[in-house]
């Protein structure tokens, strides 16, 4: 027992050490050290020192079955057996691309022809922007190359998709974001909405700004369009009554395409099996990754559709080759476990469960409206946030905000829950494994009920 502390306390060191954490105080980090996970089990993760989680936030929004699914380990073993790697570039390619490709496609809610592999959502986000790019240039409108995006929106931390994120802290230091991408405004209804003011009528709102914003950039200069269905690392803020819509026709009315960006909402996580499906929204390009391969392999996706399609392959045919992909583009081990997940999406119904467990996950959480210090709860099928203010009937945030989220997040870890603090207000986020039993969604709850007890001490 002596042995394996000493071992750990060196493993501790050695990260400290080692390792520039992403989303981290560095500093901070050199004196607190690393959280070590060493094990997974259902909806549970075990540190170094035996102690038990229950993680309501599937790692990063992303391990929907969990951490000890059988069929996704059987599928890389068996895959690695086989083929442990090939690539797709110049014709080359494998039967499980192949096969995924043909299951992703199907199980889309709106048209779309082509498929392309990235390794992560970052990845699918860029890859989303330049194939967006590509397209225009083969349409003979060149000119188009503004991506809008929104304030809050989260679409990953590579230049373009870091960009297209509305969070300052992913742009201060990074010399981010590049002046091709414009931020549109935030949808949140409860924060930003007028006194008075309808949900349709805030989305009309929301809706006459991205048209006064495309009128003033230039409408033929705009590529695309970006969203999250639900805006998920920004607040979980779940689109307004008749917001999408809006927005659509605007777009339509432009010719702008539009990028759903399905990385958190996809596969279940809204209730329904796609986010733009929930929301009624017709992309023109999706990007996946997380729950694609319930976060066994890293792996990402966009699909386009026919019409985006027949002119990139057109246009890779005039200049030889379609010049955009990765080493690790079709993976066929990533593909392999992706396929399997889908797989088992579809024959456990992960529909019809999230459907019946996110009402019940969802109602319980509303328990919570009538804290003092709760302002808003908010969130669809398994993916929810509640957001703490210092004064609940002003709306008022915390001054700096960010400081009593971040608290409520320790403390909750320290009662074996995991929560996450997310940026742009003291909002806390849940996003559970998609099989969750009642029982430990129920154990989510209570919890989450003991913490925010603790925490109040704390935040007033
Ligand atoms: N898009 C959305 C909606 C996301 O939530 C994320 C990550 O959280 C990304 C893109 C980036 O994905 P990755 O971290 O795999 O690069």
């Amino acid at each position: 027992m002596a042995d394996a502390h000493s071992n750990l306390d060196a493993l501790r060191e050695d990260d400290v050490s080692s390792l520039l954490h992403p989303f981290t105080n560095a500093v901070a980090h050199g004196q607190i050290g690393p959280d070590v996970v060493v094990r997974g089990e259902g909806a549970r993760i075990y540190d170094d020192a035996g102690r038990e989680y229950i993680d309501a936030m599937s790692g990063l929004w992303a391990i929907g079955l969990g951490y000890s699914e059988e069929r996704l380990i059987n599928a890389a073993t068996e895959q690695l057996k086989k083929l442990p790697y090939y690539h797709t570039f110049a014709h080359k390619s494998n039967p499980a691309a192949i096969k995924l490709g043909k299951a992703l496609l199907s199980m889309l809610p709106v048209e779309m022809s082509k498929v392309i592999y990235t390794n992560s959502g970052s990845e699918a986000v860029d890859t989303a922007i330049k194939l967006a790019w590509y397209y225009w240039n083969a349409a003979g409108e060149p000119e188009r190359v503004k991506i809008i995006s929104r304030k809050r929106a989260y679409h990953g931390s590579n230049v373009a998709s870091g960009s297209a994120t509305g969070l300052t802290v992913m742009h201060g230091g990074f010399n981010l974001p590049f002046s091709q991408i414009l931020h549109a405004e935030c949808p949140h209804f409860w924060r930003y909405g007028e006194k008075g003011e309808t949900e349709e009528e805030f989305s009309q709102r929301k809706a006459d700004e991205l048209e006064k914003l495309i009128l003033e950039a230039g409408p033929t200069t705009i590529a695309a369009f970006i969203a999250e269905p639900v805006m998920g690392a920004g607040g979980v803020i779940v689109p307004p009554e008749g917001y999408f819509e809006k927005i659509q026709a605007v777009l339509d009315r432009y010719g702008i395409l539009f990028i759903s960006d399905e990385v958190i909402c996809g596969f279940g996580r809204t209730g329904k099996m796609f986010g733009s499906e929930t929301f009624g929204i017709r992309p023109d390009i999706m990007t996946f990754a997380k729950q694609l391969s319930s976060a066994y392999m890293p792996i990402g996706a966009v699909t386009v559709t026919e019409e985006l399609y027949e002119k990139i392959a057109s246009a890779s045919n005039t200049r030889g080759v379609f010049g955009h992909g990765y080493t690790y583009s079709g993976h066929p081990v990533a593909c392999a476990v992706a396929l399997e997940a889908l797989t088992i999406y579809q024959e456990r119904d992960v529909v019809g469960h999230v459907a019946q467990s996110g009402a019940y996950f969802q109602q319980r959480l509303r328990e919570f409206e009538s804290h003092p210090l709760v302002g808003e709860v908010r969130g669809v099928g398994l993916i929810a946030a509640v957001e703490l203010v210092a004064d609940k009937r002003s709306k008022k945030l915390f001054d700096p905000f960010g400081k009593v989220n971040g608290r409520f997040a320790k403390l909750a870890y320290e009662r074996g829950l995991i929560t996450r603090a997310l940026p742009a207000s003291d909002s806390l986020g849940l996003c559970p494994p998609l099989f969750c039993t009642k029982s430990e969604l129920d154990e989510i709850v209570d919890k989450f009920a003991d913490t925010l007890e603790a925490v109040t001490e704390f935040a007033s």
